[in-house]
């Protein structure tokens, strides 16, 4: 029998907790006589009793894996982990509040048997905030046209990896990981399936603005480097402002001297707009090279403090 692991990432989730489980359970139940099911539950740092109630749903069932981690070390290597520990042939990958709708995981399977590899789940409409929206929305559009990988409309991580997709995203030791960009560049057979993103059930983002700011700019830095090429471009752009601005000095010095040019509000002007984008372009470089630093430090994407999964289940990782 194939084997199919449900990974969930947990942050202060005690309040979605039991309904997950229980949704998720109920959903899967018809699944169990055709495959082995097992749920890698991840805890990243949380600050409530997650854990404590993780761990009592995983005394009871067998095909609980619960891990660990020593701090908050965000979602994306949350997922990371349960990837590295779930042994499915097949790894689904959802939010714990139930804004992915455990049921479609169902269709996800589906299309997996049919072939794919990859089998995303688009949000043909989603319940967040206008501003969450809005902002998703430009971010999307412009990794679209800047990045160098294509990543799918309206898609977050919540979707199925085949086992061949989860071996080639090991291989993957990025430590600012933007997973679906990842996904999307190894490749494989992928596909779509609509879905009605739901509302958060209970408890608080684990994504306030600060978060998905430095998600986005990972996302940026990671798949595309327009950033760098926007500075000579903006270089040049400048070079030939102040061509310009010197050939029309000459011409009135040469041709019209007794024209007096006013210059210092100028002066000043171009000073703090040419400093300002000196400085933006400082902190372009900066994106890049403080990348590249964490990169070369290579310490270990996240650290366990214990794992809790019935004997027999060895979990690897
Ligand atoms: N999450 C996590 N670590 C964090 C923040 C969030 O593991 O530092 C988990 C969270 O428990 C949830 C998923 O990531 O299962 C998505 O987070 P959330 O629902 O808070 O984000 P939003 O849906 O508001 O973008
Ligand atoms: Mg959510």
């Amino acid at each position: 029998m194939k084997t199919i692991s449900y990974i969930f990432p947990i942050y202060n989730e005690a309040k979605n907790i039991p309904l997950l489980y229980e949704t998720v359970s109920a959903v899967t139940q018809p699944l169990r006589d055709r495959y082995n099911l097992q749920f890698v539950f991840v805890n990243d740092g949380s600050r409530d009793e997650s854990i404590d109630m993780l761990r009592g749903i995983q005394a009871t069932d067998p095909s609980v894996v619960v891990v660990d981690f020593a701090r908050n070390y965000g979602h994306q290597i949350a997922v990371t982990a349960g990837i590295d520990y779930a042994d499915g042939d097949a790894i689904i990958i959802m939010d714990s509040d139930l804004q992915d709708p455990p049921r479609v995981s169902l269709e996800l399977i589906e299309k997996w048997e049919e072939g794919f590899d990859v089998v995303y789940a688009v949000r043909a409409s989603r319940k967040d905030s206008f501003f969450k929206r809005t902002t998703a929305h430009a971010f999307y559009w412009l990794l679209h046209t800047v990045a160098d990988i294509d990543i799918p409309r309206n898609t977050g991580d919540f979707r199925l990896i085949d086992r061949r997709v989860a071996e080639e995203l090991k291989r993957y030791t990025e430590r600012n990981r933007f997973l679906r960009g990842m996904v999307s560049n190894i490749g494989f057979k992928q596909t779509g399936v609509l879905f009605d993103r739901d509302e958060r059930n209970a408890g608080e983002t684990g994504y306030p603005f600060k978060k998905m700011w430095s998600f986005a700019l990972d996302g940026f830095f990671s798949f595309s480097s327009a950033p760098l090429k926007a500075i000579s471009r903006l270089g040049y752009g400048m070079a030939v402002l102040s061509l310009l601005g010197a050939l029309y000095a000459f011409t009135v010095r040469v041709f019209f001297p007794e024209t007096v040019i006013e210059g210092w509000t100028f002066i000043v002007i171009s000073v703090f707009l040419v400093g300002g984008i000196q400085l933006i372009m400082l902190g372009v470089l900066g994106g890049y090279i403080g990348r590249i630093y964490t990169e070369v430090q290579n310490r270990p994407l996240y650290s366990v403090q214990s794992v809790y999964a019935s004997a027999g289940r060895r979990a690897n990782g």
